[in-house]
């Protein structure tokens, strides 16, 4: 998360994005508040858990 202040990239939880939750950056100490605008992290992380579902149910047909 690159801050809006100083440009300084902030490492952030994809969870703390997706909650929208106030991180302190680290260059300028000034707090962000993190904004998912278009709630693409809360995609990105949906996604991820399809992936891991669909594994999940090819593995249980795999070992039947
Ligand atoms: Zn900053």
């Amino acid at each position: 998360m690159t801050c809006p202040s100083c440009g300084f990239t902030n490492v952030v939880r994809l969870q703390q994005v997706e909650l929208e939750q106030e991180f302190i950056c680290e260059g300028c100490l000034q707090t962000v508040q993190l904004k998912d605008a278009d709630k693409s992290v809360a995609k990105a992380i949906d996604a991820i858990e399809d992936a891991m579902g669909g594994l999940g149910n090819m593995l249980r047909r795999e070992f039947r």
